[in-house]
């Protein structure tokens, strides 16, 4: 059972690059977003991800046209109702995310439609059991960019039925072409569980003022071979992401090592998110 028509719910970082990734495959996508002014931006970021990609020789302009066709941007959420499949991918906020599969549960319309969420740490049975069809309910996270990145974590939570998880480990390695891993519903999955107490060390170290934020990611960009540094890594994430999910982690392990280190919420609380914003740990204006 292939997966056709698609709804991806917040057209941000991800959201956009799971709709692009997803249409370049032939599926007919919907991104559905809060308002009509976060819908333009949505459109605008997968205009000129497409226009990045014909300039470097991956397609060519008749196929941005067609994947472009293929785009629907709305900024109203019963616009989903027809899919096959929908992917939630909104802000890190466990509130909004439960309200939205309370909501999508109630809105789709076919009995196979599978409702998934790219969250990086909250729990997915929660989201199933919002969503009062917790059985077609799963975890599936990408990886950013997600046109680059081969990674995708499948996570079943213990209420996905065997039947949801086939579906979508087959959709992510037939139809996308992508690498699928397993992992248990805990907050921050595999990837998460490893980087973000690492990313987080990375801000405490430069907050106790060891190093300056280049030394530091020239540290382990030229001594462990990384391709980028830890805080230049943050600021690509959005630190609002790297502070939520942190939040969630230290909420499920209570481990120190979780827990956003003040600089981290002074920077979110001051909008400095990042190459989202344009300001993070370096300045992103040219
Ligand atoms: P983002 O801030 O770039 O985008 C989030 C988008 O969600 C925004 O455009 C916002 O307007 C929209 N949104 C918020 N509430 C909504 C609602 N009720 N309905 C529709 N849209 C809504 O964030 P992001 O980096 O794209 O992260 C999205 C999700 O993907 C999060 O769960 C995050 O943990 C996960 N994730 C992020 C990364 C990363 O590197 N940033 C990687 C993997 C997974």
């Amino acid at each position: 059972m292939s997966i056709d028509k698609m709804g991806v719910i917040g057209g941000g970082l991800m959201g956009s690059g799971i709709a692009e990734v997803c249409a370049r495959t032939g599926i007919d996508v919907t991104v559905a977003e809060v308002n009509s002014q976060a819908a333009q931006a949505a459109r605008e970021r997968i205009d000129s991800s497409l226009n990045r990609a014909e300039a470097r020789g991956k397609i060519d302009s008749s196929e941005r046209q067609k994947v472009l066709e293929r785009i629907h941007v709305t900024d109203n959420l019963n616009d989903v109702a027809e899919s096959d499949l929908v992917v939630e991918a909104a802000s890190e906020d466990e509130r909004t995310k439960l309200e939205l599969f309370e909501q999508l549960g109630k809105i789709l319309v076919k009995d196979t439609a599978i409702l998934v969420s790219n969250t990086s740490s909250i729990p997915i049975v929660k989201l199933g059991a919002a969503s009062q069809r917790a059985d077609r309910v799963m975890g599936v996270h990408f990886f950013n960019p997600v046109p680059v990145m081969k990674l995708v974590e499948l996570i079943p939570s213990l209420t996905t039925s065997d039947e949801t998880m086939e579906r979508m480990r087959a959709f992510v390695a037939e139809q996308l072409d992508k690498e699928p891993i397993e992992a248990t519903d805990r907050a921050g999955f595999v990837v998460n569980s490893l980087l973000v107490p690492y990313l987080l060390s990375a801000i405490r170290m430069y907050e106790a003022g060891y190093a300056s934020a280049a030394d530091i990611d020239r540290g382990m960009v030229l001594g462990c071979g990384h391709p980028m540094g830890p805080l230049a890594l943050s600021d690509f994430i959005g630190l609002d992401t790297i502070r939520a999910i942190g939040l969630s982690m230290y909420e499920e392990f209570k481990e120190p090592m979780y827990s956003p280190p003040p600089l981290l919420e002074r920077m979110v609380e001051a909008g400095l998110l990042g190459t989202k914003t344009k300001q993070g740990f370096y300045g992103y204006d040219k």
